[in-house]
C-alpha cells in the first residue's frame, strides 16, 4: 500500500484555473492647496486624529497554521495511516500517506518539517503567531480531516501545507499551488485563490519555476484534496516541486536550498496576512 503512495500527493488536477485580476491598492492621500492667487502648492496635511499611543491596543498577531506533509512514523504504521477519514465533498480517503522520497532516499516528510520549521522561525520573527499541525517528524499522523480541524478551530488567517511531488517523470519539475475548486464555502473561494495567488506571484519572484506538469501557471484547482475540502479558513497547499527531478532534488536535500524555499513561502504568507 505504501509504495502506492510514492507519486506523492499529486494526482489528476481539476481543470485550468481561472485568470485572476490583480487587486489593487488604493493609496489615499491627503493633501491641500495653500491659498494665493497663481500657485498651487501640494501639502500633506498630519491626520486629524490622535496619534497612537502606548494605550493603544494593538491588533492580535494574526495566527497562521503551517501544515509539514505526512509524518516520519506513517510507513512503520499502515493501518494507522490507511485507515478512512472524511475527506470533503461526501468522499473518504486514508487518513495520511507516507510521502514520497528523492531517488537517494530523502524522504518527503523529513523536508516539509525542515522548510516548515525554517518558515515558522520566519514568520515568528515577524510577528506572526505560527501553529503546527505536528510536533516533530517523528510521529504518525495526524490525519487530513485532523489537520483542516487544527487551522479551523484556530481561526487562521491562512492554511498553507507543504509538500513535495514524486513524478516519476523526473524531467517533470517546478512548483504548484493546490487549492480546493470548486469551493465548498466563502473561505474556499476568493480569500483561498488570492492566497494562491499571492503565493505563486512570491515564489516565481523568487526565482522558482512553476510547474512544468500539474496544473496550469503554477495554479492547480482540485476537488480531491481532503485537507483543503475540509478547510474553514483560506488554505493552500504548496507542492514544491518533484522530489525525482535531480535539480529539484539536490535543492531540497541541501540545508540552503531549503532555507530558500523557507524563504519564499514565509514572504507568501506575509503578502497575503499582511498586506502592505
Ligand atoms: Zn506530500
Amino acid at each position: 500500500m505504501a509504495l502506492s503512495l510514492l507519486s506523492g500527493c499529486g494526482g489528476a488536477p481539476a481543470a485550468a484555473p481561472p485568470s485572476t485580476t490583480a487587486e489593487a491598492t488604493r493609496v489615499s492621500q491627503r493633501m491641500t492647496a495653500s491659498p494665493g492667487p497663481g500657485t498651487v502648492s501640494a501639502v500633506p496635511v498630519p491626520p486629524t486624529s490622535n496619534p497612537p499611543s502606548s494605550t493603544t491596543p494593538q491588533a492580535p498577531p494574526p495566527v497562521v497554521v503551517l501544515d509539514p506533509g505526512h509524518n516520519g512514523a506513517n510507513a512503520a504504521h499502515p493501518d494507522e495511516i490507511n485507515r478512512p477519514v472524511p475527506a470533503g465533498r461526501g468522499r473518504t480517503k486514508a487518513c495520511n500517506t507516507t510521502g514520497t522520497a528523492t531517488n537517494a532516499g530523502y524522504p518527503e516528510h523529513a523536508f516539509t518539517w525542515d522548510v516548515a520549521v525554517r518558515v515558522r522561525d520566519l514568520l515568528t520573527a515577524n510577528g506572526v503567531q505560527v501553529v503546527l499541525t505536528r510536533p516533530d517528524d517523528n510521529g504518525v499522523g495526524p490525519c487530513v480531516d485532523r489537520r483542516a480541524a487544527i487551522g479551523n478551530e484556530s481561526g487562521a488567517a491562512a492554511v498553507v501545507s507543504i509538500h513535495a511531488d514524486g513524478s516519476t517523470d523526473q524531467s517533470a519539475h517546478g512548483f504548484h499551488i493546490a487549492y480546493s475548486a470548486p469551493p465548498l464555502n466563502e473561505a474556499q473561494g476568493e480569500p483561498a485563490l488570492a492566497l494562491a495567488t499571492t503565493m505563486r506571484d512570491r515564489m516565481r519572484l523568487a526565482g522558482l519555476p512553476t510547474s512544468t506538469y500539474i496544473g496550469s501557471d503554477g495554479l492547480s484547482p482540485r476537488d480531491d484534496l481532503g485537507g483543503l475540502n475540509l478547510s474553514e479558513r483560506p488554505a493552500v497547499l504548496v507542492e514544491c516541486g518533484n522530489m525525482r527531478n535531480p535539480d529539484e532534488a539536490a535543492a531540497f536535500s541541501s540545508p540552503e536550498g531549503r532555507q530558500s524555499y523557507a524563504e519564499a513561502i514565509a514572504g507568501g504568507i506575509l503578502s497575503y496576512v499582511r498586506p502592505r
